[in-house]
């Protein structure tokens, strides 16, 4: 079969992502009443592919969303669409929502779920040393832990950053440090790594994930807990982390230099990412 430089599917349609036509009853388009996945593909191989797939089992259990067909099928269905994208390395999306109906807050009788993937090229693993960040009130609701498609407050937020001259915006509710607008934030304090805990009030990022067990392998300690901003700007690192952009390195915060301390620690993390990202592709 011939390859595609890029990929759409829906429901068993497959076209390139610009052509995808979706109709307008989609639950998706109105309601946002969905929830959704990215992974990378690294040579040809969905990256952490089963923890994708447990958390999109566990948001659509939270909202009540009827997977399309069974979990191992999707994720084949996952790497049967990976595979026919001509790049090794890809962005792959994928989203699930409640159906098509006519516009109606009750849950639509009858209609099937809805399976939306698209995949295209990814330059490769993004990691950067020079990120700013903005701080912003998190008025967000309080099931950030559901990967909804309802980003419009993220959306807000990473356009706030933009603004302001920073590639993200970090949450602050309560004067507490949540997540980023598209990732979470963690810190180095003194050789201790510290992350909010994956509680309702942040998404628990697989890349979150990640570095908790690289540091676990790495003899790092640990500490899942709540900080204020003002810890944050203390630390002697501080790293975003998501799916795509899974390591980058904070150097200013509402335009004071922070972080940038503790070269060695973010050394070996980056190192342990990059060695399973070979080890797994192999
Ligand atoms: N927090 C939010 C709000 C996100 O949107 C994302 C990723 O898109 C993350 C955290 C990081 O999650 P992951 O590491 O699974 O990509």
């Amino acid at each position: 079969m011939e390859k595609m430089k890029d990929l759409a599917y829906y429901n068993g349609t497959v076209t390139r992502i610009a052509d995808m036509m979706i109709p307008a009853g989609d639950r998706g388009f109105y309601f946002g009443d969905g929830i959704y996945e990215v992974a990378m593909v690294f040579h040809r191989k969905i990256f952490a592919l089963e923890e994708h797939l447990d958390r999109m089992e566990r948001s659509a259990a939270m909202v009540r969303i009827e997977l399309p067909m069974v979990r191992r099928e999707i994720g084949d269905l996952l790497q049967e669409l990976a595979d026919r994208v001509e790049s090794d390395c890809q962005f792959l999306y994928w989203q699930i929502t409640r159906g098509t109906a006519p516009r109606n807050h009750l849950f639509p009788a009858g209609t099937a779920s809805n399976l939306y993937v698209y995949s295209k090229p990814w330059p490769g693993v993004e990691m950067s040393d020079d990120y700013r960040l903005v701080s912003v009130t998190d008025t967000r609701f309080l099931n950030c832990n559901i990967k909804t498609l309802n980003l419009l407050l993220n959306v807000l937020a990473a356009q706030t950053a933009k603004e302001n001259g920073c590639q993200e915006a970090v949450f602050v509710r309560d004067g507490i440090v949540t997540e980023g607008s598209h990732s979470n934030v963690s810190m180095i304090k003194d050789g201790v790594f510290i992350t909010h805990p994956a509680d309702n009030l942040i998404l628990p990022g697989v890349e979150r994930r990640h570095m908790i067990a690289y540091c676990g392998e790495l003899g790092i300690p640990v500490e899942e807990r709540p900080f204020t901003l003002e810890e944050l700007k203390g630390a002697d690192e501080i790293i975003m982390s998501s799916t795509s952009h899974p390591s980058m390195r904070v150097r200013e915060i509402d335009g004071v230099a922070v972080g940038m301390k503790d070269a060695a620690t973010v050394e070996k993390l980056r190192k342990m990412y990059l060695y399973e990202v070979e080890k797994r592709g192999q």
